[in-house]
């Protein structure tokens, strides 16, 4: 047992798994944190790591463990109380600076999802109290090791006309029961971060399974027997800093997971087959509303970058007496409050729920989920439409460093700074708004949390109206 991880702990440990995971048609060998593809973002994972180590973060990003006595973090605490669930926005927000935004799978995303399983471990008895003990060991033992995950909950993408039975002999499933464990045989989309974390979270939210072959929940490490990740290319393209400013940090990569008849062993399994289970596990754990207010946290501090750099810009080139940069630039600023609104609103509202955790009211984050997927493309092309040519007269570091360098100092000025400062923040605006990094960050916003038109479809279900409709019948009665 050992509390909080160091950076380098983290990455001696992804280092040192044998995780079968392929890249550009090769195996990726030798250490994983020097490959180009993850050097850069498992750095900044690392530096995650360590802030939980500064002497002036201890007590917001840490709480001492119940169990063992050691420091572990705080995106583990179950929140019983109104201020822990302040410390856990500090907490996951403190993170978020640290990553400008950028990392949807930071460490506290995936201890959020444990933290909540765990809280409402009992569900998992309805098939098995065997089932809702592993959940409950596992969840110790990551908070207790502080271990990074990886999830995949997604069949693949091939004839979604077939609803719940599509690509039964594609997507992955328990082909069978042995003594050891469940078998389990086909692939899932789409694990963010995959093979730089130690292990995966397999499960089935979202996914309707109408065949038991598909209600399945289990964690296992990455290097499992039988498991492969097949990555994209990497948005990373080069070390520099100045060049890529945020792929060379943040590109967490995404990869399709094949299970060739890997082995689940009895004691990671937490759900295998009961469809009962399958279909409550989402909204009765209340994952939705402790996972959003680990997403709205992180989006807060995402949407201060982003605000942040459009008013460098309107410096940086001297725009600002336009009345329409104005009117563009109080849309970030609405879409900022908006954000902040429905986070502080979900806690003002809170209320212990049937599991006794303090619970974020839903509302608001319903709608925060539906409204920045929508808004966030828009503070992308508001970035586009103040900067103009800004984005693409973006020479690089090496042409800064080449005897053209001081001409492009004089002629890329701008109303403040030298050319190598003003493409320096062009770059990372470029970076933001359309590079591969970018137009990626934008798919990420529109889809991790779900497709958008059934994330509408949730917040009709789900949205809590009474007092509206109580309004208008108590309105109608007065005569
Ligand atoms: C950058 C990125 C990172 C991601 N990271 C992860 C991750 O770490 N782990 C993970 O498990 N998943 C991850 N995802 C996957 C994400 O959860 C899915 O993209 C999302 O759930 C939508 O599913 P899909 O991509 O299969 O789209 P599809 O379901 O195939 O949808 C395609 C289109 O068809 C429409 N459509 C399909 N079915 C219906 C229907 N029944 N009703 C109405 N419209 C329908 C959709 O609206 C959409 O327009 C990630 C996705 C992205 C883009």
């Amino acid at each position: 047992m050992m509390g909080i991880s160091t950076g380098k702990q983290y990455i001696d440990r992804i280092n040192k798994r044998n995780t079968n995971i392929w890249i550009d048609g090769n195996r990726i060998t030798g250490n994983i944190s020097e490959h180009p593809a993850f050097k850069g973002v498992m750095a900044s994972q690392a530096k995650l790591y360590d802030l939980q180590h500064k002497q002036e973060l201890k007590d917001l990003m840490t709480f001492e463990s119940p169990k063992s006595g050691n420091l572990i973090g705080t995106s583990f605490l179950d929140p019983k109380t109104k201020e822990d669930l302040e410390k856990r926005r500090l907490m996951i927000q403190e993170w978020a600076k640290a990553h400008a935004g950028m990392m949807g799978r930071s460490p506290d995303y995936m201890n959020t999802i444990l933290m909540v399983l765990n809280a409402a471990s009992d569900l998992f008895s309805v098939e098995d109290d065997q089932c809702a003990e592993n959940m409950r060991n596992y969840y110790e033992y990551i908070r207790e090791n502080d271990l990074s995950l990886t999830h995949v909950f997604v069949k693949p993408q091939n004839d979604r006309s077939k609803k719940g039975v599509a690509s039964e002999n594609i997507a992955a499933r328990m082909i069978k029961e042995t003594e050891e464990g469940i078998i389990i045989n086909g692939s899932r989309i789409l694990a963010t971060q995959a093979g730089m974390t130690d292990e995966i979270l397999v499960y089935p939210i979202g996914s309707n399974a109408n065949d038991d072959a598909f209600a399945y929940a289990f964690a296992i490490p990455c290097d499992t027997p039988g498991l492969t990740f097949i990555c994209r290319e990497s948005f990373a393209y080069k070390d520099s800093h100045y060049d890529h400013p945020l792929g060379s940090r943040y590109d967490e990569m995404d990869a399709v997971v094949l299970f060739d008849d890997v082995l689940v062993p009895w004691e990671r399994v937490f759900l295998h087959g009961n469809l009962v289970v399958n279909s409550l596990l989402y909204t009765q754990s209340h994952f939705f509303e402790h996972i959003a207010h680990q997403v709205v946290s992180k989006n807060v501090i995402k949407t201060e970058f982003i605000l942040g750099t459009i008013e460098l810009i309107i410096k940086s080139i001297n725009i600002s007496e336009y009345q329409h940069i104005k009117e563009k630039f109080s849309e970030v600023a609405i879409a900022l409050e908006t954000m902040k609104g429905f986070l502080y609103q979900s806690e003002k509202n809170a209320k212990i729920n049937q599991w006794g955790s303090m619970m974020p009211d839903p509302n608001p984050l319903l709608a925060a989920v539906n409204y920045y997927p929508k808004i966030y493309p828009r503070l992308m092309e508001i970035i586009q439409l103040m900067s103009a040519s800004g984005l693409v007269a973006i020479p690089n570091e090496q042409d800064f460093q080449a005897d053209i360098g001081d001409d492009l100092k004089k002629h890329l000025q701008s109303a403040n700074q030298d050319g190598y400062d003003k493409v320096k923040l062009f770059r990372l605006a470029w970076d933001l708004s359309m590079s591969a990094f970018g137009s990626r960050q934008q798919l990420y916003e529109r889809f991790f949390f779900g497709d958008p038109v059934r994330l509408a479809n949730q917040l009709y279900t789900d949205y809590k109206r009474e007092s509206s409709i109580n309004l208008v019948k108590e309105f109608l009665e007065q005569d």
